[in-house]
């Protein structure tokens, strides 16, 4: 759900000039892209800083437009080359990105950025949120953008719920986005958002009592800051089911089984398992050659794993004959609480097998 009227109480104009008087004092005004910023010099550090910090990059957009000050430099340059001055920022998808995209100005756009928005966001490696930073950072447009930061500072300022992934979010946001971008200093404006996301309203521990829009934010209002933008949903998981029986013989063993060496518990000794759907009484007679009486199921343990949950029904189950009189090998082992062997088992398990033989120790002492 998209919280709608919240965040609104404050005008547009007097977003802008809080984010542009607050920069004037605070913002990152030394960065060198900053230093004649045109579409070329601002692309490229726009590119590098998408999962890279400021401070790492800078060395690196140093060397990269010191060798390339251009696009046409950048287009002609061997990949190996740019691939080379990369080295060390890691994602180089983005530096192949970077070297085709030149290559595609140099031959349809004579060597130049264009400035219509849907011609640059077309370009290999850039979306929308960095074409308007190359065009608004570098020539004035009034062009909104909407980086990680500046997602998190308007999902708080205007208590956006829901995931930003989501489509019905990312509209919300673009919209504040397009609806606070003033049309003078957009420049200006465009890095303040950026640096107010970064050192201000940053991810962990948002610093409200130095953030010029504090008066009008309503996650700080509400002291929910933390709680926007919502987290990625985490997704549910299946859920599989299985029977595993809990053999106990005449004279107090428990039978187990050596797991196949691929899948869960890999090569690790737990209790028989079957389907839930199959009467236990036949599947022991004819898998196992046991004469059985089954016991009402325990109740359901669920034990998760990274990809699925597994419901676990233990079934105990009475066995006719001593443990001497059925199979021992590779595969199966009666095995009682005074064995000095030591089996891997898993830990729901091992779970089970403790409440199992906590059971027959209390059956034996009643
Ligand atoms: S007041 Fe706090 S939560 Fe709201 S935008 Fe500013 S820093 Fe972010």
């Amino acid at each position: 759900m998209v919280a709608k009227g919240c965040g609104e109480a404050m005008n547009p104009e007097e977003f802008g000039r809080r984010v542009l008087e607050w920069f004037d004092t605070h913002g990152r005004k030394q960065l060198p892209w900053k230093e004649n910023p045109t579409p070329y010099r601002v692309w490229v550090s726009e590119i590098m800083l998408q999962q890279t910090q400021v401070a790492t990059v800078i060395p690196y957009y140093r060397r990269f437009v010191a060798r390339f000050p251009e696009i046409r430099t950048l287009a002609d340059a061997g990949l190996d080359e740019v691939l080379s001055l990369w080295a060390g920022l890691g994602y180089y998808a983005r530096a192949r990105h970077l070297h085709k995209a030149a290559q595609l100005l140099r031959d349809q756009h004579g060597g130049e950025m264009p400035v219509d928005i849907a011609l640059v966001q077309a370009l290999p490696g850039i979306g929308r949120s960095t074409a308007g930073a190359i065009l608004a950072l570098a020539t004035g447009q009034r062009q909104p953008i909407l980086d990680g930061n500046v997602k998190r500072l308007l999902a708080r300022f205007a208590a956006v719920e829901g995931w930003p992934g989501q489509a019905m979010v990312l509209a919300r946001l673009w919209d504040l986005a397009a609806r606070y971008t003033p049309t003078e200093r957009v420049a200006d404006y465009t890095q303040a958002m950026m640096d107010l996301g970064a050192l201000v309203c940053t991810a962990r521990r948002p610093v409200c009592e130095f953030c010029p829009l504090a008066i009008g934010c309503v996650a700080h209002a509400q002291k929910q800051e933390m709680a926007f933008p919502s987290p990625k949903p985490r997704r549910e998981l299946p859920v599989r089911a299985v029977r595993l029986l809990l053999l106990r013989s005449t004279t107090g063993e428990i039978l187990l089984e050596r797991r196949p060496p691929v899948g869960i518990w890999g090569g690790l000794w737990s209790f028989p398992e079957c389907a839930l759907g199959v009467d236990v009484t036949e599947w022991c007679r004819e898998r196992l050659g046991l004469t059985v009486a089954v016991e009402p199921p325990w109740r359901v343990l669920r034990h998760s794993f990274s990809h699925f949950h597994l419901d676990i029904t233990p079934t105990p189950v009475r066995v006719a004959e001593s443990a001497n009189a059925v199979m021992e090998g590779e595969r199966f082992v009666w095995y009682n609480r005074l064995d000095s062997k030591q089996l891997g088992m898993a830990a729901p398990v091992r779970q089970l097998w403790t409440a199992l033989t906590d059971d027959l120790l209390n059956d034996r002492n009643e």
